[in-house]
């Protein structure tokens, strides 16, 4: 195994590793960094969570760092592309803490908020541009970023890009990359499409291939729950009340019922929030840090909001709706088991979405085992949760167990009102007591 001072970076990149205690490099990093030194292009397969954030930025801030050129306005030196937001502002958080003994300017670019103070760092000058990719050509069409003296390009997540509609966009993008550049480019999976945009990115590459879906869905342990729909709430709350659920993210087919989940658990006094693409920036961006704070124990996401989430230490994620995608399945559980850690997946299965499970376990080349322990009949499941009751908020109560009908064709369209953590706190029916564990709420459910 290599060590991160055989990999020559400057003494400023290898401080800043020290003192994050990075002490050998994950596998991708080991084959990308030495290759992105010298200058060659990259095609990591590697999904989140493989370390493949420092595998592009270190040998980046180690270029910027040996042969430092001025900040010129409008005029990044790196640009990195990222499918959302999230992922942007973790990739230019990953950046200022490896690059912090560096005299680096970088920002990042994203929808969703006014662009004024992202023009203004912009007419400054940065070396580093994070961006998406839709704000990034609208900021291009107004003239305030120019590609022309762009050293390295890289494109992270590209299959999810690809998935999000972002191909048009990525070719405009692409065209006005600067002949010679090195590119450095990322995918967890690798689809025809993406092959054919990798040949017209990428001179001569490096191939980096991590098998992150071997490697990542066998270190995670993962279960299914046969559920009927009406039960998942009530199992889901068993769960989470349980001993070894240290912080968890739930998945839910649409930004309605993320919603309704969070605010059931909620009720049952989990600290729960939900994050999804109908949310303010600056509401997802406070669920996350009241998620990575420890201040809410429980995320509720759809699957496009939670990409990217680079939270350590997720011991849990359950899939409360089977993905539709059998590759939304392997980044979903990969949010779990992060860097070598251990996680749990626990996806709940009702008649309906036999069709998925099926799907995944042909993805990933295997059954997933059925989960012993909460075995649909379980005497607790059969009555409500204690806390489902009318909400605050005078929606029309529910019968117990009852779940409202909602839209099964992607995501729900009307969202309840945003509910960041401090509306969660106001809600909260049941505070825990003070030292009061997680599993004894759990007799609640049951
Ligand atoms: P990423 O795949 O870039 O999202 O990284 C996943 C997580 O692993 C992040 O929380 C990083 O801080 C962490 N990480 C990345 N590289 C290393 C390393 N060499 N040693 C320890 N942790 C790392």
């Amino acid at each position: 195994m290599k060590t991160f001072k055989e990999l020559r970076l400057i003494g400023p990149v290898q401080r800043a590793l020290a003192e994050e205690n990075y002490e050998t490099p994950t596998p991708i990093q080991a084959q990308t960094i030495p290759a992105a030194l010298e200058g060659r292009d990259v095609l990591g397969s590697a999904q989140t969570g493989t370390g493949k954030t420092a595998a592009f930025s270190l040998p980046i801030l180690n270029r910027l760092g040996q042969h430092p050129r001025k900040a010129r306005p409008n005029r990044p030196q790196v640009l990195i592309l990222a499918p959302t937001r999230e992922l942007a502002i973790q990739i230019e958080e990953s950046i200022s803490t490896y690059g912090r003994h560096l005299k680096v300017r970088r920002t990042s670019v994203f929808g969703g908020v006014s662009q004024i103070r992202q023009v203004r760092t912009l007419n400054r000058g940065v070396h580093i541009l994070v961006a998406t990719p839709g704000r990034l050509l609208d900021l291009m069409n107004q003239g305030h970023i120019d590609l022309a003296d762009l050293d390295v390009f890289v494109l992270d997540e590209a299959d999810r890009m690809l998935d999000m509609g972002f191909l048009p966009d990525l070719r405009r993008i692409i065209s006005k990359l600067p002949e010679k550049r090195q590119s450095l480019f990322f995918s967890a999976t690798l689809p025809p499409k993406i092959v054919e945009l990798t040949e017209t990115l990428l001179t001569d590459p490096v191939k980096v291939d991590v098998a992150p879906k071997a490697r990542s869905v066998d270190q995670i342990e993962q279960r299914i729950l046969h559920v009927d729909r009406s039960r998942k709430q009530a199992i889901l709350q068993k769960i989470l009340g349980e001993d070894d659920v240290d912080r968890a993210i739930v998945f839910t087919k649409t930004k309605r019922g993320a919603n309704m989940v969070a605010e059931k658990l909620m009720r049952n006094g989990v600290r729960a929030t939900a994050i999804h693409g109908n949310k303010s920036q600056s509401a997802r961006q406070r669920a996350l840090e009241a998620f990575r704070k420890r201040r809410v124990q429980v995320l509720v996401a759809t699957d496009v909001a939670a990409r990217g989430i680079d939270i350590d230490g997720i011991s849990h994620v359950v899939n409360y709706d089977m993905p539709i995608e059998p590759e939304a399945y392997v980044h979903r559980i990969g949010r779990t088991g992060r860097a070598g850690a251990e996680g749990i997946a626990l996806s709940f299965c009702t008649s309906a979405e036999r069709r998925e499970l099926r799907a995944i376990e042909q993805l990933i080349g295997h059954k997933v085992p059925v989960c012993p322990d909460h075995p649909q009949s379980a005497a607790g499941d059969e009555r409500p949760p204690a806390g489902s009751r009318p909400r605050r908020g005078g929606s029309r109560p529910r019968r117990p167990g009852q779940r409202p009908q909602r839209r099964r064709d992607g995501e729900g369209r009307s969202d309840s009102p945003a509910q960041g953590p401090e509306g969660q706190n106001r809600r909260r029916r049941r505070p825990r007591r003070k030292g009061q564990r997680r599993n004894e709420g759990a007799g609640q459910t049951g």
